[in-house]
């Protein structure tokens, strides 16, 4: 195949270009949910791509997306339009670190917050990468840096923008939350005229996020909780579908973002984002840090960012259905279940006692899925979440042949380890079950 076309070979007239003193030119808004043609993405051969069979069966799906129409075709208003952040242009070919303004303390001093622009000589699109949201979420902080640190303007096409603390506040002061006691994760795309999180929101959208053409946002479990890696973003869109399926997280949960988070609010202004959701707040995880940063490098593969093929993953389930277990008794809990445990209706999830150590009640499993969060903390409260789970069931077996290993027959089913796979490691399963 063909390779993408560039934004022009000579690199002396785009360096004119971006020194022209004309800053890029607002997007319009519209409502639209997707800018195809802005796209700028060359796509990549067919046979790279992951196959969905299920996609063809789909009934009643309404995709906002997919219309792009020649993704090769860079559009002329973003072929010469240059890169500017923070007062600063960049130019092809560079890695820029930024010290971009978003507020200021009550000290009078300036709160910036660290971006790092990895701009490439060749053509091709902008993908925005933030961590630190959530302030005391930090295992994206360390995924963004080494992603950046293995990233060089000469092998990519296009452009990496990397915020690797979007929260100064919060990173800063150990808390999820801005001063004013908000998420920022429910505030943008923000206000310049608003109260104090949406005033930075608005610097954070206009400055990193409303650049670009797609973006991946990290995010770990809430406070003393763990999540499996998972990958979760608005499936109806089909970029936001192409990125989440080429990250290879082996569970996607297919959720619109509440009102506000910054991956549904990018969506929705037509720049396609997904959110990596993995690992427990305050720890740099090794586990979850390197699938982080294979998923994005994934994600840059798919878009032609990056040579070379994508890792895939050991299977993938594409699902609408999760449900938080809860407890209905106060006490001390034992949990038998982990991230990722696969666990069957009725079965033994946790036990809850009381201090003298006698027995409360016991948690058993709503339904079969598999635990995608846990709850670290053992004391509960009646309606404590104790672990998030998502119904599997025509996906069932396929998860079951690689997550147990002795898989126990259940009564009616095709007994285990007997089973065959049908399917080649890593091409997706879609849940069709809902609620
Ligand atoms: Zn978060």
């Amino acid at each position: 195949m063909a390779n993408p076309p560039v934004r022009g070979k000579d690199d002396k007239r785009r360096e004119r270009a971006d020194q022209a003193s004309t800053p890029a030119p607002e997007r319009k808004k519209g409502g639209g949910k997707t800018r195809p043609a802005e796209s700028g993405v060359a796509p990549k051969s067919p046979g790279k791509k992951i196959i969905d069979k299920s996609d063809t069966k789909k009934k009643g799906r309404k995709r906002t997306s997919g219309k792009s129409p020649n993704k090769d075709i860079i559009p002329k208003s973003r072929k010469r339009s240059p890169i500017r952040i923070g007062g600063r242009t960049i130019p092809p070919g560079t890695k820029s670190e930024i010290h971009l303004k978003v507020s200021e303390h009550y000290t009078a001093q300036k709160v910036d917050i660290p971006v790092t622009v990895i701009r490439g000589r060749r053509a091709g699109p902008r993908l925005f990468l933030t961590a630190a949201v959530h302030g005391d979420e930090v295992n994206g902080v360390q995924i963004i840096r080494e992603v950046i640190d293995q990233i060089e303007a000469e092998t990519i096409r296009g452009t990496i923008i990397a915020a690797p603390v979007v929260n100064r506040f919060g990173f800063v002061s150990h808390s999820r939350y801005m001063p004013d006691r908000r998420d920022l994760n429910r505030v943008f795309p923000g206000d310049p005229k608003g109260n104090t999180s949406q005033r930075y929101a608005h610097n954070v959208f206009k400055h990193i996020i409303n650049p670009c053409d797609y973006g991946i946002d990290l995010h770990t479990a809430g406070y003393q909780r763990h999540n499996l890696p998972q990958v979760r973003g608005d499936m109806s869109n089909d970029e936001v579908r192409r990125l989440a399926k080429a990250f290879g997280a082996e569970v996607i949960l297919d959720k619109r973002g509440a009102k506000g988070t910054l991956r549904q609010v990018a969506t929705d202004h037509g720049v396609p984002t997904i959110i990596y959701e993995a690992g427990e707040t305050f720890r740099f995880q090794r586990d979850v840090i390197s699938q982080g940063v294979t998923g994005i490098l994934n994600v840059m593969r798919e878009l032609n960012m990056l040579a070379g093929e994508p890792v895939r993953p050991r299977y993938q389930v594409i699902t609408k259905t999760s449900a938080w277990v809860r407890t209905d008794h106060g006490g001390l809990m034992e949990t038998f279940v982990q991230a990722g445990s696969v666990v069957h209706k009725g079965e033994l999830i946790g036990i809850i006692t009381n201090p003298f150590g006698q027995e409360r009640g016991q948690i058993l499993a709503p339904f079969t899925g598999i635990v995608v969060g846990v709850t670290l903390l053992p004391m509960v409260n009646p309606g404590a979440p104790i672990c998030h789970m998502v119904k599997l069931k025509k996906t069932l077996r396929t998860v079951r042949e690689h997550v147990v290993p002795e898989s126990v027959p259940i009564e009616g089913e095709v007994p285990f380890p007997g089973f065959t796979p049908t399917r080649a490691p890593g091409e997706p399963e879609e849940e069709e079950i809902e609620g």
